[in-house]
């Protein structure tokens, strides 16, 4: 079975075509700055590489444009679209509506206009590109997999707010966690190369990137997450604040004037690492200044590893102990120094770093001591698979 993945933001697509007898990537890649004026197409296949400068006036144009590539004579990996036999789909927000991941019919896509009151900058790009495919590829079976059906396990002491009950109630005022793709494929992978069952491990997940989130996952559920009501909450991100006091907001609104929107823009884009550093939102930059003495740099690199480390505090409390941390995404996977900050202080929980396992990149890899009883890994994500293999599964049936 072969599946093509899209995953479509407000100005770009990224694709991968998997093939599901053996899970090979066929072909990958990426369409920017759609409706811009210098949009163009990143295609990769076979070790190669081609880049399509033209115009691509929206997400319609975009799918067409993959798909014309993944059957080119040249740069093509199949002979025509009916190779394709499922097309699945990144969904950022499924509300308490999926709890797991779904075939699309007329429906779902009613369900989905409705969760885009939780997710405005996010669902419309999703279900743009679900059109897009329809229009195309009409009667090839899609399938939405969610950011946040992952966490629809949780407990409500888990999940409320101390708000009124009507807000959550009329107006799914909650936590719904998201990144929810990305923790599932770490506990399951993480439990695949330790031998053991997923079923019988207490796990932090640290999906550490530009957004950032952990997740406790007890026994194979998520029983919590750190990312609330809406990705800008918990840790402090690459340029989203993280968790503040509530008051803080209209305390600013009303001091320098500013309208809701603004006031969204300060918080998403203009704060985290970089509103504290004035340097960059990325950590690699972070850390280079931050060597060369910069320090507010070194601040919000020390603010970051600080409310990590408190947060698996609260999650191992959350279950009650834990037997294994896990690291992955862009920091998570590849920031040696980052994961030997985070972990410097967690030896009382039982979770002991070895400095020579860390020195490590983008592999499953053991990074903790014998002797720590909190077993810690590296596991790079993989979403993609994740959906592809959601989109066999229920394709299947
Ligand atoms: P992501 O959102 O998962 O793509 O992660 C992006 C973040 O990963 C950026 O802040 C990068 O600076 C960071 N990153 C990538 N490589 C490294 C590295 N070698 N050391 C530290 N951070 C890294």
């Amino acid at each position: 079975m072969i599946v093509l993945v899209v995953n479509c933001g407000s100005s770009s697509l990224k694709y991968q075509l998997v093939n599901m007898d053996n899970e090979e990537v066929m072909a990958k890649g990426l369409v920017e700055k759609i409706g811009l004026p210098d949009s163009q197409l990143t295609h990769k296949w076979n070790g190669q590489k081609k880049v399509v400068q033209q115009s691509i006036p929206d997400h319609q144009v975009a799918v067409k444009l993959v798909l014309d590539s993944l059957t080119d004579a040249g740069c093509g990996v199949i002979k025509t679209m009916d190779a394709i036999d499922a097309v699945g789909h990144r969904v950022v927000h499924g509300g308490e509506e999926f709890a797991c991941s779904t075939l699309i019919n007329d429906e779902v896509m009613a369900a989905l206009e409705k969760c885009s009151a939780y997710a405005p900058l996010h669902n419309p790009p999703n279900i743009i590109g679900i059109n897009a495919c329809k229009a195309i590829i009409p009667n090839v079976p899609q399938v939405g997999v969610f950011d946040t059906a992952f966490h629809q396990t949780m407990p409500p002491k888990a999940f409320m707010y101390g708000l009124p009950y009507e807000l959550y109630k009329e107006d799914g005022i909650r936590r719904y966690g998201f990144h929810g793709t990305s923790h599932r494929y770490v506990a399951g992978q993480v439990a695949k190369v330790m031998g053991v069952p997923v079923e019988k491990l207490r796990i932090i997940n640290c999906h550490l990137g530009n957004g950032s989130s952990l997740a406790a996952i007890k026994y194979g559920k998520c029983i919590d997450t750190t990312m609330g009501f809406t990705p800008l909450a918990g840790v402090l991100m690459g340029t989203r604040c993280g968790d503040i006091d509530p008051a803080i907001v209209t305390s600013v609104m009303e001091k320098h004037g500013l309208s809701t929107k603004e006031m969204d823009a300060l918080m998403n884009k203009k704060s985290g690492v970089l509103g504290i550093s004035g340097v960059s939102s990325d950590f690699r930059d972070l850390g280079d200044a931050a060597s060369k003495g910069n320090e507010r740099a070194q601040l919000a690199l020390d603010m970051f590893h600080y409310q990590v480390r408190k947060l698996i505090g609260a999650l191992a409390a959350a279950m009650e102990g834990v037997d294994v941390i896990t690291f992955t995404a862009g920091v998570g996977e590849n920031g040696i120094d980052d994961r030997a900050a985070i972990c410097q202080g967690l030896e009382y929980l039982g979770a002991k770093l070895d400095a020579e396992r860390n020195d490590v990149r983008g592999k499953d890899t053991l990074i903790s001591t014998d002797d720590s009883t909190v077993k810690m890994y590296v596991i790079p994500t993989d979403e993609e698979i994740m959906i592809a293999r959601d989109t066999k599964e229920l394709v299947s049936k």
